[in-house]
């Protein structure tokens, strides 16, 4: 197998470590859930700003987890008038495409459903929305950036092209991204480095994710560093790739060292570091990853971006195509909307059910316009979305036909379909259809889910943060390990404000 494993398959339904985004000023509009059991909203529900925990908020795993962890679930559910061609379980990307591919192929007309059990759509891709002064501040909620197009296959292309992201749309992302702005695809922006030290925390700025591997300055900023002598010597062989350490191994036990030994064994045993310098060299791939480096092996670790890469004679030269290119490379190898990847999934919902924003144009202005959620589930749509509504059954009536029972708002309905796609959590998935073969539940048991926290905080002012000089620092010793001002990108005809700033964080 040839294809090369990319940073978005690594995040791919296996989520991810921790983070930090702060927003200025103040509060967020709050609005409660207030949604009826009947499938339509009040005017006012709009998701995106809401505050407090979200993705699995409160009222929406109480259900699956009862079905999972104790086997309970509605006994009768109350049959809705309603026949689709289609049911999606998971309004996230998949769930959405999956509604655009099935509509591509059947044509307008074609009956499609969409549950979640999320008060809003797109899965991991959400949107945060603050507004403060009269001013919008977008920040995201989970995915953040897409990918040159070339890293699709021609099927997510033929998607992306219908929904306006196009090259030309990926050329005004980047025109339309400060070139100090890390996240948002600059990889040679300053990326800090914040270290506790007995007289509080120390920022050094620079490209840190070029120093781990020998990028220009790489020496002196090592020595900025708040730890010992030794470890800085260490640390700078290591980065500069001023010797091999795998070099009393052959070849093939090179090869089944660094397939088989953990990443942080290879740098404490091979490298010397002392286990205190580990987490300088783990920030990224915990958040990038989830499990620390004592839970990767050192190709796994290296294939991610850890630094090591000149520290690996042979391996150099095959894992710079892997790691190379989106550590080191010059280019902006990731595009981003303001609210990330939540844009994508509007745009998908906005080709699949117009009347949520009938005045949106597409790309060009999709981050700013507003969604009116009482759309998502008109009689008068063929394409309808249902949220709050978590899936407990699955099951196939005859040949032709499948019945899904949910549960919304305490209340068990179900709808029948000519079709169902199964686009949730795939921990759930035999829950919904416990008739599944054994071999079926252990490849949906493959993908382990890591909890992750992105916390968007909103300040009355930037200023002590761009006293940072870096928009972006990794936080190795604290509990948020990333932690970055909120996008500045103006793709989607989005305008930050200039006196409010966001910070964002990885935890
Ligand atoms: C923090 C983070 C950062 C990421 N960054 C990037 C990035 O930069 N670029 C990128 O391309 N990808 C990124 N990813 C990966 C990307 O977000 C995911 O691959 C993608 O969003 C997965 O989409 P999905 O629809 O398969 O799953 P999900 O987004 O998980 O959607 C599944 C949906 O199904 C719903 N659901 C589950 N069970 C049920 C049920 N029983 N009934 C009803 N609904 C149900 C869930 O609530 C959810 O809304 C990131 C992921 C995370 C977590």
């Amino acid at each position: 197998m040839t294809s090369k494993i990319t940073r978005r398959d690594f995040l791919n339904g296996v989520a991810i470590g921790a983070g930090t985004i702060l927003l200025m000023p103040g509060q967020l509009l709050a609005q409660s859930a207030g949604f009826t059991a009947t499938n339509k909203f009040p005017s006012d529900y709009y998701p995106p700003t809401l505050t407090g925990m979200r993705g699995s908020h409160e009222g929406s795993y109480e259900v699956a987890h009862a079905l999972a962890w104790n086997g309970q679930k509605p006994a009768v559910y109350q049959e809705l008038d309603e026949h689709y061609d289609l049911v999606v379980v998971g309004a996230g990307q998949s769930g959405l495409a999956a509604a655009w591919y099935y509509q591509k192929k059947m044509g307008p007309t074609a009956k499609i459903l969409l549950l979640d059990n999320h008060d809003d759509f797109g899965g991991h891709a959400k949107r945060n929305e603050f507004h403060q002064d009269g001013n919008m501040v977008l920040g995201l909620g989970g995915a953040q950036n897409i990918e040159p197009m070339s890293s699709y296959s021609a099927m997510a292309v033929e998607l992306l092209k219908d929904i306006g992201v196009d090259d030309q749309a990926l050329a005004a992302m980047t025109a339309n991204t400060p070139d100090d702005y890390m996240l948002g695809g600059k990889i040679s922006a300053n990326n800090g480095m914040t270290i506790p030290t007995t007289d509080g925390h120390k920022t050094l700025s620079g490209n840190w994710l070029g120093f781990f591997h020998g990028g220009q300055g790489y020496e002196a900023a090592v020595k900025e560093l708040p730890i010992p002598e030794e470890e800085q010597t260490k640390l700078i062989a290591f980065f500069g790739g001023d010797r091999d350490f795998l070099d009393d191994l052959s070849l093939l036990e090179q090869y089944r060292y660094v397939k088989s030994v953990s990443y942080n064994q290879f740098l404490t045993e091979r490298v010397g570091l002392a286990e205190e310098t580990l987490p300088i060299l783990g920030a990224f791939t915990s958040v990038l990853l989830g499990p620390a480096g004592w839970s990767l092996t050192v190709l796994e670790a290296l294939s991610t971006g850890c630094p090591g890469l000149k520290a690996m004679g042979w391996l150099t030269n095959r894992l710079s195509d892997l790691a190379g290119a989106f550590v080191l490379g010059d280019a902006p190898v990731a595009y981003m909307f303001p609210d990330g990847d939540a844009s994508v999934a509007r745009l998908l919902v906005h080709k699949l059910i117009p009347d949520v924003a009938p005045a949106m144009k597409g790309f060009e202005d999709v981050a700013i316009s507003n969604f009116n959620y009482a759309a998502l589930d008109l009689d008068s749509n063929p394409t309808r979305m249902r949220l709050n509504s978590t899936v407990v059954g699955v099951k196939e009536t005859d040949v032709n036909h499948v019945k899904v029972d949910y549960v919304q708002q305490g209340q068990p309905f179900s709808v029948s379909a000519d079709h169902c796609v199964l686009a949730c959590y795939n921990g759930l998935i035999p829950h919904l259809c416990p008739e599944m073969s054994k071999e079926q539940r252990e490849g949906l048991s493959y993908g382990v889910k890591v909890p992750f926290v992105y916390a968007n905080v909103l300040l009355k002012n930037g200023r002590a943060f761009a006293g940072l000089g870096t928009t972006f620092t990794q936080c190795p010793y604290d509990p948020f390990q990333w932690v970055s001002a909120a996008p500045t990108v103006t793709s989607g005809g989005y305008q930050p404000p200039q006196s409010l700033t966001i910070q964002w964080q990885y935890l």
